[in-house]
């Protein structure tokens, strides 16, 4: 038995697309590939003439060490939005097999899905936005591939314990893929998934650059598990998925500098989240705010429509977050500079008083 197993018998058995970029190495004169032998002339322009290294060396052994793995069981994607979208064509069948999630949560596990015509089964959070083991477990049937649990999870921004998804993993081992989402990990501050790795092979966890990292619009999400499945999304993921400009600023973000500034950035989100929790719970009209351990919060209102609009007459955009299940009142508000959540904080007592 193997990971594998759980995973298309078509595409286990297909050739990936052999590029030239991949074929030929260490020459001087590049005549492979049809690019321009010219650089174009603006100026940071050198090298854009060729096509990029499509999974560049530096950049994936940054990743593992940065996220406590190796080189061989790391995946590098535009964005992590790319990995789920691969693990879902990999794995499921068309019309025959399916997976889970546990709403309210991230919307995109759903969309990969369907496009994939793979069927989405929902193990709902319990009432008090808690993820049940035994609930998710349940719900995972012979035609479950993968099993989603996004943690801290958005747009409640809840967090699962290590045990608790060491406890999933092992309940599920043999019967589908455990995909961690650990998208907002640097804000938690807690041991990531990836560790769980070496005893449990169906745990794959995806992590970006996007959040705490501040490189949204460069793209850059990783997929860390076992080289059996990173070797089988290899096959199937596009030849050149990583635009160079994007591999150095992704360098450059996690050279020492960029550590650096990380760190200071990440400790001014967990300080304004705490202000922001603390303060938004005094505000008139505001229910309830439930606790984050992510960058952003949901905020519970007596009048959501009205708070939306408020702060987007102020030039305020939130998330309207109230069509998800259990979450018919909130909106969901990421945590920004010092001034920027002032003025949320500004808007909503004005609004509340008048
Ligand atoms: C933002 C987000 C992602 C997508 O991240 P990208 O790397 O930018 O594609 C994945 N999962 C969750 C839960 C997110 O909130």
């Amino acid at each position: 038995m193997s990971v594998l197993d759980l995973a298309r018998p078509d595409i286990r058995e297909m050739q990936a697309y052999s590029s030239a970029r991949m074929e030929a190495s260490g020459g001087t004169v590049l005549l492979n590939a049809n690019e321009s032998a010219r650089p174009p002339s603006f100026p940071g322009g050198d090298g854009l003439n060729r096509y990029p290294d499509p999974q560049p060396r530096a950049l994936v052994e940054t990743l593992a060490e940065l996220y406590g793995s190796t080189p061989d069981r790391v995946l590098v994607t535009r964005g992590s939005d790319e990995a789920i979208d691969l693990l879902t064509r990999a794995f499921c069948r068309a019309g025959q097999d399916g997976i889970v999630i546990s709403p309210p949560t991230f919307g995109m596990y759903a969309v990969c899905a369907r496009i994939q015509g793979a069927a989405v089964v929902e193990a709902p959070l319990a009432a008090d936005g808690s993820l049940d083991a035994d609930t998710l477990v349940a719900a995972a049937g012979p035609s479950t591939k993968l099993v989603y649990l996004c943690s801290p999870n958005n747009p409640t921004g809840n967090l699962v314990g290590l045990g608790t998804i060491e406890r999933i993993a092992t309940a599920l081992a043999g019967r589908a893929l455990l995909v961690v989402d650990e998208a907002y990990a640097e804000f938690a501050g807690t041991p990531s998934a990836t560790q769980l790795i070496d005893a449990h092979e169906n745990v794959a966890v995806l992590r970006t650059l996007s959040k705490a990292w501040s490189l949204a619009g460069a793209r850059v999400g990783t997929l860390v598990a076992r080289a059996e499945v990173i070797g089988l999304l290899r096959r199937i993921i596009p030849p050149y998925p990583l635009p160079s400009p994007c591999v150095d600023a992704a360098l450059a973000a996690l050279g020492y500098e960029g550590r650096r500034v990380q760190r200071h950035h990440v400790h001014e989100v967990l300080n304004e989240r705490a202000r922001m929790a603390a303060a938004l719970a005094t505000v008139p009209g505001v229910r309830e705010v439930l606790p984050s351990h992510a960058n952003f919060l949901a905020v519970r209102f007596a009048d959501p429509a009205g708070a939306y609009q408020r702060l987007l007459s102020a030039g305020v955009v939130v998330r309207d977050i109230t069509k998800y299940p259990g979450l018919g009142d909130a909106l969901r508000i990421t945590i920004g500079t010092g001034n920027e959540n002032d003025r949320v904080l500004a808007v909503l007592r004005a609004g509340a008083s008048a």
